[in-house]
């Protein structure tokens, strides 16, 4: 199979593209390292079947010639990151609904199957858990920033499930529930990586508001199998599906794994989202997949547990200060 993905080179498309170049596929990836980094795909740079575009998705000739070649399309670049969206809603909201229209309008000229990432920030502010695929959306109003994302992302899932409606191109489109792992950088805001790499480096663990915030974390190699399973099942066409894992911790508790697990000496420290992140800011208090859906399409459930995410993200960190400063090993201890 040929796949092109875009946002290649970010962070979860540099994992999809590991076990679909191992298995023999062809593999074309399109990013313009808005976000992505040519770090995250040097390991893949001796695959002979590995191709690689630093190039905008708005180079409608490229795209079409991509699109031409490729069997399936991964459609995951995106402007991402709550950090990133507070600070630019025009890039955000231009990125997300300009981006997914390229892609359904070239893809469409050639009927080639598209998986679309949304994510569970569409839910917004929803209290109805576990957020189910035909819930209801409840989104904050237009004058609080954050919910750009939100409201862009829920426009891009519309606009694919319009062209299968109208235009009969193949799509699925899945919305991915706080997908952590190796390679994740902390400059858009993601706690995990952030928290990891405050542990090891014994300055403060910061938590934004009161700390009982909850997340679910979906180990990265997850959320692949996943995409994988979707992309080759018939009946996924034309779907929305969770992605995601239901084990849920508070922010306050899982800063409070982390420093135990890095045997870190970090202070933990609260802040104020007014100063966090712009004022008026607001989170969402709970975030849980239902992943029946995805289950019942492929047979599958992301189950991979948080501590051993949290060892795999502070290993990866670890490799990355040794190799630049050889600083103090951190020992994982067990709980
Ligand atoms: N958060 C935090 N400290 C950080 C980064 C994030 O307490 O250094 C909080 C953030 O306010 C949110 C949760 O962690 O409640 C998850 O944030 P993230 O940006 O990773 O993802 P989100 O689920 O909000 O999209």
């Amino acid at each position: 199979m040929r796949f092109l993905i875009t946002g290649g080179a970010g962070f979860i498309g540099s994992h999809l593209a590991e076990p679909l170049l191992d298995r023999g596929d062809r593999v074309v990836l399109l990013d313009n390292l808005s976000t992505g980094s040519v770090e995250n795909i040097r390991h893949l740079k001796s695959f002979p079947r590995l191709e690689y575009h630093l190039d905008n998705i708005e180079n409608r000739q490229l795209l079409a010639e991509l699109v031409d070649d490729a069997d399936v399309i991964v459609h995951l670049a995106a402007a991402v990151g709550v950090k990133l969206i507070v600070e630019s809603p025009v890039r955000t909201i231009e990125t997300n609904v300009n981006g997914t229209q390229l892609i359904l309008e070239a893809a469409c000229k050639k009927r080639k199957l598209v998986l679309t990432a949304s994510t569970s920030e569409v839910y917004g502010k929803s209290t109805n858990i576990p957020f189910r695929e035909d819930s209801d959306l409840v989104l904050g109003p237009t004058t609080k920033g954050r919910w750009s994302y939100a409201a862009s992302k829920a426009l891009d899932e519309f606009l694919a499930l319009s062209y299968w409606k109208e235009k009969k191109l193949p799509v699925i489109v899945v919305r991915l529930f706080n997908t952590v792992g190796p390679r994740q950088t902390g400059r858009y805001g993601m706690v995990l990586p952030n928290f990891v790499k405050s542990a090891l480096e014994s300055s403060p663990i910061t938590i934004y508001g009161s700390g009982k915030q909850s997340r679910c974390f979906c180990d990265v190699r997850d959320t692949i199998e996943g995409l994988i399973r979707l992309m080759e099942t018939a009946r996924a066409v034309g779907e929305v599906v969770n992605v995601g894992n239901t084990e849920e911790i508070s922010i306050e508790d899982l800063a409070h794994r982390v420093k135990g697990r890095t045997a870190s000496s970090s202070l933990i420290e609260y802040i104020p989202y007014d100063q966090a992140y712009e004022p008026g800011f607001e989170d969402m208090l709970r975030r849980v997949p239902c992943v029946d859906k995805l289950h019942a399409l492929t047979g599958f459930r992301p189950q991979i547990s948080l501590n051993e995410i949290i060892d795999r993200v502070a290993e990866h960190f670890q490799q990355k200060i040794e190799g630049l400063e050889h600083p103090r090993v951190a020992t994982a201890s067990a709980d």
